[in-house]
């Protein structure tokens, strides 16, 4: 395959292909972020602070205390903000290296005698969807071989809820089968230079392409 993705890239292509074509490929829309971006950042880097070194949170974000502390005095290893690269050979590599083919970022692992809890903290809306922790256990699951049961969990920041959910690595297979069909199309999509219309929920306010009948801007 000749492009590299991620979770993100892998939502926008099935949310729109178009889209994803004018963000990623022709690159004709700017990156342009917003208050709830601005903010997600800035949350999680005040919990990869909290967890990593100990600095205390900032008063509006202190009723987080609780859940973050019950992460970090967990037992085992504890690895806050890993940027975590494959190659298509599922081998580790440097997140910016030419051979790079998948990339996750995992807001906080805790590694402990074969087992890993993966974390994502989540400032926005709530979703059921496990697919990005399952890619993140998948790459980390490359870099340290030994850890074959994880336990994923998504912490919402909006009601302060960890919804978790086991993954082994028997189930790689059954996540990889929901991968590859998006993949493909992608690299169809790259093959024919054809990026289909997809009218969705984000046409009307939130899609920078504005040459789209559908954009509503
Ligand atoms: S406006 Fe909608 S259909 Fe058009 S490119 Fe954007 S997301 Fe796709």
């Amino acid at each position: 395959m000749s492009f590299a993705w991620s979770y993100s890239a892998l939502s926008l292509y099935k949310t729109c292909p178009r889209k994803y074509w004018a963000e990623k490929v022709a690159k004709v829309v700017p990156f342009k972020s917003n208050d709830a971006a601005e903010y997600g950042k800035m949350v999680h880097k005040k919990f990869e602070n909290y967890l990593m070194k100990g600095s205390p949170l900032p008063l509006d974000l202190k009723h987080h205390e609780k859940v973050l502390k019950k992460l970090r005095d967990a037992t085992g290893e504890g690895m806050p903000e890993q940027k975590l690269a494959l190659t298509e050979d599922l081998e580790p590599t440097g997140y910016f290296d030419k051979d790079v083919w998948f990339r996750c970022v995992i807001d906080y692992a805790k590694v402990n005698d074969g087992r890993a809890l993966v974390v994502d903290h989540k400032t926005g809306r709530r979703y059921d969807d496990f697919l990005q922790l399952e890619l993140s256990a998948i790459a980390l699951h490359t870099y340290l071989p030994d850890v074959e049961q994880f336990t994923l969990a998504y912490y919402w920041t909006k009601d302060k809820k960890i919804t978790p959910q086991p993954l082994s690595t028997a189930d790689f297979p059954r996540v990889w089968a929901k991968v590859h069909p998006v993949l493909d199309r992608i690299e169809n999509s790259y093959a024919t230079d054809s990026w289909p219309l997809k009218q969705n929920f984000l046409c009307e306010k939130y899609c920078g392409y504005k040459d789209c009948p559908y954009n509503g801007k």
